[in-house]
């Protein structure tokens, strides 16, 4: 059997980003007897490209894995296939800086919202194995903090982006509640003094251009505006239909820790701890893992 065979391969191709996902046998390939099925043992390979250039992805996939393989058919969507519930440790809680696996009951699975934050962002309530539904969504999503990002700070890259947002301080263009109202909290209407009134609103009156703020805190400002309008049209969707659990993917995330914070962060302050958001560790191949799962039912 060649080494390198490789029998499945899945694409999402997205807006920002295409997504591939194919297996691999490479290395450690064998083949055991269970229940009297064969099972084919291997990799999971993860490789992601810019959608603008597609060519690098066709030439990929026709040197690596086309070249080595009988490959079926590639497939597209599959946002609603659950793979949550076959890979272990997946999912987990961030909150208070610490990561949580969470074990998932598969009985206890449904109905949940997925919320997908790619270029744009989509809402999805999930109610069962291929039971979804699009309920709703943003255009303020994953590509809009890149745009605006791009054009802000001059950034070239998504990296270069988050790296800036890193070593930023928010604090320096939002307008805070204690900005407003002199340092103290808004206790009547339950709003602590640091929390954002008006996302950039200091620039309004700070008598400065652009070029007179740190781009890092531009990056930062951004991100956290991003993030926290999607945790909150996330929350008031998952209120909307009574759904506890939020899983949260997509490509925009990337593991980062102040967006899952910040998210989960709204997510609880709005549902004052009722609702938990959960992110996935495979978060920004979700389609394409849908699409992959989907060749074998
Ligand atoms: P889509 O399917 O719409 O392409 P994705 O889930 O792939 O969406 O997410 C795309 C978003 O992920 C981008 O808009 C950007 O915010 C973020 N992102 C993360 N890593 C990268 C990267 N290396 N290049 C471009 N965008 C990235």
């Amino acid at each position: 059997m060649d080494p390198t065979q490789i029998s499945h391969l899945a694409l999402d191709i997205g807006g920002t980003l295409i997504k591939l996902v194919y297996f691999s046998a490479n290395g450690d390939y064998s083949e055991e007897s269970r229940n009297g099925c064969s099972v084919v043992k291997g990799r999971l390979c993860f490789a992601k490209f810019e959608t603008r250039k597609i060519d690098d992805c066709l030439e990929f996939i026709r040197f690596n894995i086309l070249h080595h393989s009988g490959v079926q058919q590639p497939n597209g969507e599959g946002h609603d296939k659950l793979y949550v519930k076959t890979v272990p440790r997946e999912a987990f809680t961030y909150l208070d800086g610490q990561k949580k696996f969470v074990e998932i009951d598969h009985n206890d699975l449904y109905p949940y919202l997925l919320v997908n934050i790619g270029s744009g962002v989509s809402m999805i309530k999930v109610d069962g194995d291929g039971k979804y539904e699009r309920i709703s969504g943003t255009s303020l999503g994953g590509g809009t903090f890149l745009g605006l990002g791009k054009l802000l700070t001059k950034c070239k890259s998504f990296d270069e982006l988050l790296e800036l947002s890193h070593h930023g301080n928010n604090r320096v263009i939002d307008m805070l509640v204690g900005d407003i109202y002199g340092g103290t909290d808004y206790s009547k209407i339950g709003l602590s003094s640091t929390a954002i009134a008006s996302s950039f609103g200091k620039a309004i009156s700070d008598g400065k251009e652009l070029e007179d703020y740190q781009p890092e805190d531009v990056a930062r400002s951004l991100l956290r505006m991003i993030s926290n309008n999607i945790g909150q049209i996330a929350y008031l969707n998952a209120l909307r239909f009574g759904l506890k659990r939020i899983f949260f993917g997509g490509f925009f995330i990337r593991g980062l820790e102040y967006t899952m914070d910040t998210i989960s962060v709204a997510v609880h302050f709005w549902s004052r701890g009722e609702a938990k958001a959960m992110f996935l560790r495979h978060e920004g191949f979700l389609g394409a893992l849908g699409a992959f799962t989907s060749y074998n039912d």
